[in-house]
């Protein structure tokens, strides 16, 4: 079982940081390490016991998703159960996750506790399971591969819908009812399809705008399969295009290509995203690449590690990355070039390496 050995190493890191116990309230920490995919639970962990603590409404999927701990069903607070479990097993200091827990919310958590238990009880881990989850396992990696499998097909299959004159939301929509279709859950975000002027906008969420005779239309897209994440951008024309926009995009992919490159275990993350910037910067387009080289991606969208200007943390075999990119200029255009990454034992290997990257022009 997965979720046992995660268990296990949560604990351990739990441990080296001081405390006895663990409470996790975050979904994606709790599937994690429980395998329970409902969106509201408190999953405790004390030594080699485990029990997770949600409500009537999950109580059949509860026990059927999850083993080896107690699957505890009250309409009670979760957390706050959970807590009076920490107490009664023994556990004098429990860490939790200062990232996702409030101050409102660790004042009622500390009330369920006996006076004179409560001083010192709560340690802040920041982000110690978002921590565990950056580098993904064997079952997590083939998740990862499927998922980013289907985001390849479904680019392939929108490239038909691509054509002057229809709106950006029916491509998105096009996009949105394949992957349904095809099996995934849900989209890890809400699709990008910016086409135009609108490919200027990082963000371009699918609009009314219609789709240009001439100019770039840039996608970035994800499926959740199988509870994780896909994320890919392409960026193609449509109609002839000027040699300033061909220019533009090759430098946008010799970058992409640069930081692909250099994915290695032992590379830090600065690093990937200096390789990237530093082509960007030899054409005098640095200044119009506003945001980080990329993320981590997995059960959640953005995850660590932040594949961010100076940014120190080494990449490790297994971790997840995404390569995206990009140039914006206002008015004008913007192109985009987003890969997903798994870094390996000896380099890195691009998960979405099915759907090309080549000039496109439809
Ligand atoms: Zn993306
Ligand atoms: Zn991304």
């Amino acid at each position: 079982m997965n979720e046992a050995r995660r268990r296990r190493l949560a604990m351990k890191a739990a441990q080296a940081a001081g405390v006895n116990g663990l409470l996790v309230t975050h979904p994606a920490d709790v599937r994690y390490l429980s395998g329970f995919t409902g969106s509201s639970a408190a999953l405790v962990l004390a030594g080699a016991r485990a029990a997770l603590f949600t409500d009537g409404r999950y109580r059949t999927q509860a026990k059927a998703e999850t083993s080896g701990l107690r699957v505890v069903v009250e309409q009670k607070a979760a957390a706050l159960l959970a807590v009076e479990w920490l107490a009664e097993a023994g556990v004098a200091r429990c860490g939790f996750d200062s990232t996702h827990t409030s101050v409102a919310t660790l004042d009622s958590l500390r009330a369920v506790l006996p006076a004179g238990k409560r001083r010192g009880f709560f340690v802040g881990l920041e982000g110690l399971v978002a921590k565990l989850r950056q580098v993904k396992d064997s079952d997590e990696i083939g998740r990862m591969r499927r998922a980013a499998s289907l985001g390849c097909a479904l680019f392939e299959e929108v490239l038909q819908h691509i054509v002057p004159g229809i709106p950006e939301s029916e491509v998105a929509a096009q996009l949105e009812f394949m992957a349904r279709m095809a099996g995934a859950e849900a989209m890890s975000f809400e699709t990008i399809v910016a086409s135009g002027e609108r490919s200027a906008l990082p963000h371009g969420k699918a609009s009314a705008a219609k789709l240009p005779k001439r100019g770039f239309c840039t996608m970035d897209f994800g499926v959740v399969l199988e509870g994780y994440c896909s994320d890919m951008t392409r960026t193609v024309h449509l109609g002839k295009p000027s040699q300033r926009e061909l220019d533009v995009y090759h430098s946008v992919l010799e970058a992409q290509e640069a930081a692909v490159e250099i994915v290695a275990p032992g590379v830090t993350c600065g690093e990937v995203d200096e390789a990237a910037r530093s082509v960007l910067r030899s054409a005098r387009l640095d200044k119009y690449f506003s945001h980080s080289t990329g993320h981590g991606v997995g059960l959640e969208i953005h995850e660590g590690p932040r594949v961010a200007s100076k940014q120190k943390q080494v990449l490790e075999p297994g971790m997840v990355i995404t390569i995206e990119p990009g140039v914006y200029l206002p008015g004008e255009f913007g192109i985009r070039i987003e890969d997903t990454m798994l870094v390996t034992a000896s380099g890195g290997e691009v998960l979405t390496a099915a759907s090309p990257k080549v000039w496109m022009e439809l």
